[in-house]
């Protein structure tokens, strides 16, 4: 019986091995050469090598071909000393990897040659048992996870729309909402806007909010404005946030966070509601059209729909809210294909979903090839005219 000793003698003669010096020139040509460290977490905890695939020895053979599908792709592993990444390396080239080299001195040595390495950061066991319908899923696991938790999102209107979105993007760990309203809760808000309840009637809306959504996931930050969007604060207000949802369905604030979202090259998951109609989209500026591509202006006044609230069937926000919910994770994840281009229209009372291709107008007048529009407009004069006002007293379908 070979001892442990004989085994490891034999497998480095079965195997090859780098030097750090030869790693770090590979690197240098190379940046996205795959390194896999196949150390256990709590050593990985202290550092890595920047941009390492994070493997342990225990999982290797398990995950290695989700990892690095093409075996003629080449593979350094590396451990703490160069023991476990060598038995690894044997282990992947009898799995059939044609290239697979183990680091002589392993993580050790090259931090003590003071090479690049990086902290990484690990979800608690807490954490990791909330979000473990996630971290299982390869699309998102628990490096989307962290990012996710590291994720800004800011919300426009905390009321049909913005209700399913921010408790469905606080459960999945969204790790700060920013939400934006200027209204208090109403009797006639509790028909569809599940952020709010009967004993909050009154209260501000984003304290509403708040406090719900804190009850559901302690981990997120809710950062609230009890203000109206303007011309004045919408630039500020979105500079930090990765991806801006609009849940507020009035002309103006429409044309402004529009064209706040093209200057600042935000992504914009729309959605709109009416009566039984739902309808959502996202722009991107840079990879489709905005909402002005659509319509460049607003209508004139006289021909405006009513700014009065239309009626909304009971859940129709909760389905049109979810999928704007939805592209904001993918975004975030930046997995599958989001809506860019793309206008989903469902009509909820025969349950039929359509598509409509949408493209950026090269004459669009902010978006496109010689824009007119520079700076921010502020359209409180159209609905003011039209009857109502609901930049006043905005009124989130
Ligand atoms: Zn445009």
């Amino acid at each position: 019986m070979p001892s442990f000793q004989d085994l490891l003698k034999q497998t480095k003669t079965q195997i090859s091995e780098i030097s750090t010096d030869e790693l770090s020139q590979k690197l240098k040509a190379d940046p996205s050469l795959r390194v896999i460290d196949v150390r256990e977490k709590d050593e990985q905890e202290r550092g890595v090598l920047p941009n390492a695939t994070l493997l342990p020895r225990g999982f290797l053979e398990l995950k290695i071909e989700e990892a690095v599908p093409d075996k003629n792709q080449e593979v350094v592993l590396y451990c703490a000393g160069g023991t476990r990444s060598a038995l690894g390396a044997l282990s992947l080239k009898n799995m059939g990897y044609q290239k697979v080299l183990s680091l002589a001195g392993g993580y050790n040595k090259w931090a003590n040659e003071s090479r690049p390495t990086v902290k990484k950061t690990f979800l608690d066991s807490q954490k990791l048992e909330r979000y473990s319908r996630h971290i299982m899923m390869p699309e998102v696991g628990e490096a989307g996870q962290i990012k996710l938790l590291d994720s800004k999102v800011f919300l426009i209107g905390a009321g049909g729309l913005g209700s399913p979105t921010a408790l469905y993007l606080a459960a999945a760990g969204v790790g700060t909402l920013g939400i934006i309203d200027n209204d208090v809760v109403d009797r006639s808000n509790l028909q569809r806007q599940i952020l709010h309840n009967e004993e909050r009637i009154g209260e501000p809306k984003v304290e509403s909010a708040k406090q719900t959504l804190k009850a559901l996931n302690p981990d997120v930050n809710i950062i609230t404005y009890r203000e109206r969007l303007s011309r004045d604060n919408v630039m500020d207000i979105i500079r930090d946030y990765d991806v801006i949802v609009n849940g507020c369905d009035n002309f103006p604030t429409r044309y402004l966070i529009n064209d706040a979202c093209v200057f600042m090259k935000k992504p914009l998951v729309d959605g709109s509601i009416f009566r039984f109609e739902g309808q959502v989209t996202v722009f991107q500026t840079g990879k489709g059209p905005c909402y002005r591509c659509l319509f460049p202006e607003p209508p004139p006044p006289e021909m405006a729909p009513s700014c009065q609230e239309a009626g909304v069937f009971g859940l129709l926000p909760g389905i049109v809210g979810c999928a704007q919910g939805i592209e904001v994770l993918k975004l975030l994840l930046n997995i599958g294909d989001p809506l860019i281009g793309r206008l989903l229209i469902m009509d909820t009372l025969k349950m039929k979903i359509r598509e409509m291709k949408v493209r950026r107008d090269p004459s669009c007048p902010v978006c496109g090839d010689h824009p007119t529009i520079k700076e921010l407009i502020d359209y409180e004069w159209f609905c003011s005219m039209a009857g109502g006002d609901p930049l006043k007293k905005p009124e989130h379908l």
